[in-house]
């Protein structure tokens, strides 16, 4: 191969103090100009393609090009000094390939004789409904979704019994054909056969060909305790299947948890309302509180104003995906009397006297 023996450098053009941007710049429009696919029937194009490749993949990696740099002694362990060339060898070309083809030639479609792009199935969600206590709980329950699987009859190909798909005869079987523009060869989906790279000749009965069905499948669906309203759950490979041999799709199962009469959720903390008399909260006083787990008591200080929150530790929502639960906050509604019979008000008035109170009075922005 006596091209292999050419001074990388002068391979792509560059001075050997050229930068790492100029040799990229020279490599991607020298690899432009050779590429096999740009020149279907150009042997030497192909050598020369190589032969860039090789000198970019060495010139392109900083500590390849110093010890090229370093001259042949100490390129290579081999004891007969190798070649230059022969670094380009049967080393995978990654990166730069795809960069730049992956572009020009609309994605899966630059390898050569690749086969059709397998498809993963699309994913699918379900709601589930459930009360709120067993939102805290957890609960196990059954699913029922009307999904599309693969066809019973043709086990998923899409040709009638007996028979089976063809190669396309059009792109064969690459799924994609190619149109020459210049130096360019730009891929596009194959019109016949739709991308697939076979065609059906004689379709499925059961399913015309599509190679899919519906079914109503049923899970099990552990919802773990904490679950909100709007809680994902993940079941990996439940979703739809893939196309030409691809993997499933996942599915979702949503959860939609109704509102409970007592608390409020806010992530794993509860709140609920606690009214308690003016006179509890002046005094202070023990509560039975309703909880998750059941009711407590909780102790209302003296002199507890309205809208305290009183926080109940540990009492709250599981948290999801981690241990303990959250707390549960008791917010204070003191309530003020009404319908007041003739000896309370005189009462109160009694009190009134006593305290001499006025809660306004030294307030900023209040006139005494
Ligand atoms: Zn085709
Ligand atoms: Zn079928």
């Amino acid at each position: 191969m006596p091209s292999s023996t050419r001074d990388h450098y002068e391979t792509l053009g560059v001075g050997r103090t050229a930068s790492h941007d100029e040799i990229k710049k020279a490599y991607r429009k020298l690899a432009r100009k050779y590429h096999p696919d740009a020149n279907p029937n150009d042997p030497q194009a192909e050598e020369r393609f190589k032969e860039v490749s090789g000198a970019y993949e060495v010139l392109s990696d900083a500590d390849k090009r110093k010890a090229y740099d370093a001259g042949p002694s100490a390129f290579g362990p081999g004891p007969q000094g190798q070649g230059s060339g022969g670094y380009s060898g049967g080393q995978t070309f990654g990166g730069d390939w795809t960069d730049l083809f992956g572009n020009l030639f609309g994605g899966g479609a630059g390898g050569r004789g690749q086969q059709p792009r397998a498809e993963r199935g699309q994913d699918v969600s379900a709601s589930v409904r459930l009360s709120f206590e067993d939102s805290l709980k957890g609960v196990t329950t059954r699913i029922s979704v009307p999904q599309s699987v693969q066809c019973n009859a043709c086990a998923g190909s899409g040709a009638a019994a007996g028979t089976s798909p063809k190669v396309c005869p059009t792109c064969r079987g690459r799924g994609v054909v190619s149109h020459s523009q210049g130096f360019f060869a730009l891929s596009q989906p194959c019109a016949r056969c739709g991308g697939a790279g076979k065609i059906i000749e004689q379709a499925c009965a059961a399913c015309g060909g599509s190679g899919m069905g519906q079914a109503l499948k049923k899970y099990t669906v552990p919802l773990p305790a904490g679950v909100k309203d709007g809680t994902k759950i993940r079941l990996k490979g439940k979703g739809e299947p893939g196309l030409r041999g691809g993997p499933p799709g996942d599915l979702y199962v949503i959860t939609q948890v109704s509102d409970s009469p007592v608390f409020e959720r806010r992530g794993a903390d509860l709140t609920l309302e606690v009214p308690v008399t003016m006179v509890e909260a002046s005094l202070g006083a023990s509560v039975k509180v309703p909880t998750p787990d059941g009711d407590v008591t909780l102790k209302v200080p003296a002199g507890t104003q309205d809208g305290k929150l009183l926080k109940l530790k540990g009492k709250g929502a599981p948290r999801l995906g981690a241990s303990g639960k959250g707390d549960l906050l008791a917010r204070i509604r003191v309530l003020t009397p009404k319908e007041l019979s003739g000896e309370e008000k005189d009462l109160l008035k009694h009190f009134a006297e006593l305290r001499k109170e006025d809660p306004r009075k030294g307030r900023t922005g209040w006139s005494a």
